[in-house]
């Protein structure tokens, strides 16, 4: 009888302290902007508490929760975590309550497989190749391409063109093609390379559904009538930025999520911040990826935002989107030879993002990374400014996957597939 009771003693809290080690870790390495969130979120031996704008406790949750917690916030969607939430306050579950909510966790994430099938079957892996424009009217407006004369001496008419939409949807299809090819179930935000995620072009959103979309945001109560009255008559470019980015963000976190993958990748291609407004060429070359994190105290006070923290604190994902993204970071600087960003490379690095011990890897907390929920990596494979760079991005001198495309997508494509690869056979 002594020998049960001694085992039970050390056995049981120990487990409990490894759960709250583990959010204290992620608290500590990935979540926490510089300290900044010491006052909202306290750590006790077997308890954690968030407290409101006002400093008042309003949920806490105990160390026997926590596996509770995890897998409620793996496997279920913002509307049931806000309910669970708002009934649970400060209040402790029972063991009873704990094993209720349990039953009703609908796991959709487990696999089960056979030696006969793909080595990826049954995963599903949703991709987000950036932007929309693909010519220079709406390029213009999103910002996201380059146009300038290589050499206005001696060659005037000889200039560099990158649509960098156009780059993320390659390397998504050709990744898209690499992943199926090992069973995987892939989807995409949008269908085209000139296609915002509504699967139509930004004019063609503002034809057919800008004022139906702003109608019911309105009827809703998600903008004001000052504001709609705005939108309805302000340019295409006013509309982007005022609205439409973060509207179109939304819609491909919302897709992906509907999805339920098992892995993410979001796609884009990094400038030189030092080269604004990128008429010439840099010489400067880095990758990157980020992951998300780095959440801030004002972060908190939006409860979509607040629930995105929660999740990322309870459940594995901002491991193991590290995971993902050092490998894809190592595969970038191996086959593309090209450094990885520490953090004194770029100011943003160094006033938004938290360093991780895996080399070229920021925690950031860019609307995506919080959102999406899965484990994620959002790279930034290389400077399309770069002198070297802008001449082979610029190149459709390979047919692949259907697609007139370059070595270098080739490359970008085959760096996420390796680390998506893996990570998948060890899920
Ligand atoms: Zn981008």
């Amino acid at each position: 009888m002594k020998k049960f009771v001694i085992v039970f003693y050390f056995l049981v809290p120990f487990a409990f302290a490894q759960n709250m080690k583990q959010c204290k870790h992620r608290f500590d390495s990935y979540l926490n902007f510089k300290n900044s969130l010491n006052k909202v979120v306290i750590f006790e031996k077997d308890v954690i508490y968030f407290l409101d704008a006002n400093g008042n406790k309003e949920l806490a949750i105990y160390a026997e929760e926590l596996k509770l917690m995890a897998s409620f916030f793996e496997h279920t969607n913002f509307k049931k975590q806000e309910a669970l939430l708002k009934n649970k306050g400060l209040k402790k579950f029972s063991k009873r309550q704990r094993d209720s909510i349990f039953i009703f966790i609908d796991d959709r994430k487990t696999v089960s497989r056979n030696l006969h099938q793909l080595p990826l079957q049954g995963y599903r892996v949703a991709i987000d190749p950036g932007h929309f424009g693909t010519n220079l009217a709406d390029a213009q407006i999103e910002q996201k391409y380059l146009y300038f004369v290589k050499d206005s001496l001696t060659n005037p008419n000889d200039s560099i063109k990158l649509f960098e939409s156009l780059l993320t949807f390659h390397t998504a299809k050709m990744l898209q093609s690499m992943l199926e090819e090992k069973g995987a179930n892939v989807m995409l935000t949008r269908d085209q390379a000139n296609f915002t995620s509504f699967n139509c072009t930004y004019q063609d959103w503002i034809k057919n559904y800008k004022i139906r979309s702003l109608d019911s945001l309105l009827r809703i109560d998600l903008i004001s009538k000052e504001k709609y009255n705005k939108l309805q008559n302000c340019s295409d470019y006013i509309l982007f930025w005022e609205f439409f980015r973060d509207y179109d963000l939304a819609n491909r976190s919302a897709k992906m999520n509907k999805f339920n993958p098992h892995a993410s990748a979001i796609i884009h291609f990094n400038v030189d911040e030092k080269n604004d407004p990128w008429k010439k060429f840099t010489t400067k070359n880095f990758t990157m990826a980020f992951i998300g994190g780095a959440f801030t105290a004002d972060n908190l006070n939006n409860p979509e935002s607040k629930l995105n923290f929660l999740r990322l604190l309870f459940t594995q994902h901002v491991n193991q989107s590290e995971k993902i993204a050092k490998q894809t970071v190592a595969n970038f600087h191996k086959k593309l030879s090209i450094p990885a960003a520490k953090q004194s490379d770029a100011d943003y690095l160094l006033n938004s993002c938290l360093s991780t011990h895996s080399s070229g890897v920021f925690c950031r907390n860019l609307a995506l990374c919080r959102r999406i929920a899965s484990p994620l990596v959002y790279g930034e494979s290389l400077y399309q400014d770069n002198e070297k760079e802008a001449l082979e991005l610029m190149k459709s001198d390979l047919d692949l996957y259907g697609l007139k495309t370059n070595t270098r997508l080739m490359q970008v494509a085959r760096s996420y597939y390796e680390a998506l690869f893996d990570f998948l056979k060890h899920y």
